[in-house]
C-alpha cells in the first residue's frame, strides 16, 4: 500500500544518447523498488543537454524501454534541455561567491598538463586539473554576459578537504578534494552547464531525497555534493548500485548493442522474466 505520508523522492535519469541496456534496467529496477519500499514516488530525467550526441528517437525508446519494463514516474516529465534558467541561475550564485574561473585551455593543452587521479576499482574519472592552470585565488572574474556564458567555468575545488557520505549501500565513502579529483567544469561554452550542475542543481531542487545510480558516479558525487553544499541546499541521500560487467569483465556501455533492451526484447525476452532475474540476483541472463 502506497504510504501518502511518506517524502521519499527518487528519480530515473537515463541520457538519451543511445538505447538502454542490461545494466539500465537493473539500476532502474533497483529505483523503483527502493521507491516502493519507502511507499515514495519516482520522477523521471530525461538528461537531453548533450546534443552532439543526443537524438530524438532515443528519448522515445528510452521511455517506451521503461514502460516495457513496468516502471511508473510522476509526470511531467522533467526535461534538462527545458531548464536551462535554473542552470543559469546556479551558475550566477556560485560566480557570485567566487567558488568557480573562467578556463579557456584547449582539451589538448589539459590532456598534456593533467595528472590522473588515483584509481579506484575501475572508476573511469577525468584527469586532475592542473593546479597551475587555476588563477589565484581572489582574482577578479569576468562578468557572466553573452561572451560569459561562451565560456568553459570550473569549480574551485577547496584543496585537502575531506568530503565523506555514506552510500546507502556501499557504506562510509570518503575522498580528498584536489587530490581524489580536481577542479570540474561545471558550465561549457556552448551555453550549457555540465552533468555535474545540471545534475547537482536538479537532484536539489527537484526535492530528490533518495539517488539511485550506478557505482561508476560514486566520484562523480563528491563533485554534486561540493555544488549542492555551495548552493545551500540540503543534500539527499545516496545508494550506488554494482555495475553490470560483459563477459570480459568490462562494464556495459551503450556500445554493447547485443545487450540492449530493444535486441533482447526482438530475441524473445519478457520483462517478467527480466524482473525475475534481477530479483533473484541472477542477472547475468
Ligand atoms: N544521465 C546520467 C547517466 O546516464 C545520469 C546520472 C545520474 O543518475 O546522476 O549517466
Amino acid at each position: 500500500m502506497v504510504n501518502h505520508l511518506s517524502s521519499y523522492l527518487g528519480r530515473l535519469a537515463p541520457s538519451p544518447t543511445g538505447y538502454l541496456h542490461l545494466g539500465h534496467a537493473r539500476t532502474f529496477w533497483i529505483a523503483r523498488q527502493r521507491a516502493l519500499a519507502a511507499g515514495g514516488r519516482l520522477l523521471l530525467r530525461n538528461d537531453d543537454l548533450d546534443s552532439t550526441r543526443i537524438r530524438a528517437d532515443f528519448v522515445d525508446a528510452m521511455i517506451e524501454d521503461l514502460r516495457w519494463l513496468g516502471l511508473t514516474w510522476e509526470e511531467p516529465v522533467i526535461v534538462q534541455s527545458q531548464r536551462l534558467d535554473h542552470y543559469r541561475a546556479a551558475l550566477r550564485q556560485l560566480h557570485a561567491a567566487g567558488l568557480i574561473f573562467p578556463c579557456h585551455h584547449s582539451r589538448r593543452e589539459l590532456a598534456e598538463a593533467s595528472v590522473s587521479a588515483p584509481h579506484e576499482g575501475g572508476d573511469h574519472d577525468e584527469p586532475l586539473y592542473p593546479p597551475s592552470f587555476r588563477p589565484p585565488a581572489g582574482t577578479t572574474l569576468p562578468p557572466l554576459d553573452a561572451a560569459g556564458l561562451a565560456t568553459n567555468w570550473r569549480f574551485r575545488v577547496p584543496d585537502g578537504e575531506t568530503l565523506t557520505f555514506a552510500d546507502g549501500r556501499c557504506g562510509h565513502q570518503s575522498a580528498i578534494a584536489g587530490k581524489d579529483f580536481g577542479d570540474f567544469l561545471v558550465w561549457r561554452k556552448d551555453g550549457v552547464p555540465s552533468y555535474q550542475l545540471a545534475c547537482a542543481v536538479d537532484d536539489a531542487s527537484l526535492g530528490i531525497t533518495e539517488v539511485v545510480r550506478g557505482a561508476d558516479l560514486i566520484k562523480s558525487t563528491f563533485r554534486q555534493l561540493l555544488l549542492i553544499r555551495a548552493l545551500g541546499h540540503a543534500v539527499p541521500s545516496y545508494y550506488h548500485c554494482p555495475l553490470m560487467l560483459d563477459d570480459q569483465g568490462e562494464r556495459l556501455a551503450k556500445r554493447h548493442d547485443s545487450l540492449s533492451l530493444r535486441i533482447l526484447r526482438a530475441q524473445g525476452l519478457t520483462s517478467a522474466a527480466l524482473l525475475a532475474s534481477f530479483e533473484s540476483g541472477q542477472s547475468g541472463l
